[in-house]
């Protein structure tokens, strides 16, 4: 699996977890490589791309930091290196989606501080929101249908915000904080969790009801996010073993269908075993089998839940 990384993503000088994280996995998958991972530099997204769904002043605001409100509204002091990290940050995620169509395999990013931003905007260390652009890239790139699934512990309320209407864009949010919460409507789904034996059985309830009520997905945007993780102050209302949420984490990518962002090395070893076949649509597969399902939903004894697979009918494109 290719891994998108450059040290731009950790080149603001504003030093917090957001902004390092990914640094520190890059450095120990050097200490300790992963089989199958492999770490790949990806070009920066720029000003015109996000401004496709940023306000452009607000893109001008961080570029120049001027006004330094707003250039900081994601929390984060500003520098000249804050514009250069999130432009890699945000081109890694779109070039993870890119792959995973162009390959029909998995691919990943060590990208974070997204899913929160909004249009005019950033909030909670979100800056621009890759997970949206990504979805535009996919679109432009022949995709029909996108799911965004976000496991962080927050809810994705600026994703929320900049897909509602897009009927080509489907949201599937699983949270355990109630920051950034929303209402969720139409294709936005968001379900809050405070018990934390009902954690992993919301998902597979929350999968099962995407694979009977939505249509089919030519790729999924998987949002990681390591704080519902019970060793996580943030996820102490969700506690439980790093074994058992290392198996939630790779549940999503073993649906197959595209990018994720990974928030540490321990997800990323779960995304190695193979199962990470693809279902990435056929844009000739058209017509009447346009409502058929890309996805099925399958028994996981190794998770104990289920997870999806491709459909071996849909003409998938290898
Ligand atoms: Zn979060």
């Amino acid at each position: 699996m290719r891994i998108f990384y450059s040290s731009n993503y950790t080149i603001a000088a504003h030093s917090f977890e957001t902004t390092r994280k990914s640094g520190w996995i890059a450095e120990s998958l050097g200490r300790e490589p992963i089989a199958g991972i492999e770490l790949v530099a990806s070009e920066p997204t720029n000003a015109s791309a996000l401004s496709r769904v940023h306000d452009p002043g607000y893109v001008d605001a961080v570029r120049n930091g001027n006004p330094r409100e707003l250039a900081e509204s994601q929390g984060f002091h500003w520098d000249p290196g804050l514009w250069e990290m999130v432009c890699a940050l945000n081109g890694g995620v779109i070039a993870a989606a890119i792959d995973a169509l162009r390959t029909s395999r998995v691919s990943g990013s060590l990208s974070s501080g997204l899913h929160h931003a909004r249009r005019a905007r950033g909030a909670g260390f979100c800056t621009f929101n890759g997970l949206v652009l990504a979805a535009g890239a996919a679109l432009d790139a022949g995709a029909r249908t996108v799911l965004i699934l976000d496991l962080d512990a927050h809810c994705g309320g600026g994703t929320h915000e900049l897909i509602h209407g897009d009927e080509r864009i489907w949201q599937m949010d699983v949270s355990v904080d109630a920051f950034d919460q929303y209402e969720p409507l139409g294709n936005n789904q968001l379900e809050m969790v405070h018990d934390s034996s009902r954690y992993l059985p919301t998902i597979e309830r929350k999968l099962t009801w995407l694979e009977r009520e939505a249509p089919r997905f030519d790729i999924c945007l998987y949002n990681a996010g390591m704080d519902p993780f019970g060793g996580c102050s943030i996820g102490a209302g969700c506690r439980g073993s790093r074994k058992r949420f290392s198996a939630t984490v790779r549940k999503p990518c073993s649906h197959g269908v595209g990018c994720g962002t990974f928030p540490s090395h321990s997800s990323l070893r779960g995304d190695t075993s193979g199962r990470s076949s693809t279902a990435q649509g056929s844009s000739r597969s058209t017509g009447s089998r346009s409502k058929q399902r890309a996805l099925r939903m399958t028994d996981a004894p190794w998770l104990g839940l289920s997870h999806w697979k491709p459909s071996t009918k849909d003409g998938l494109v290898r």
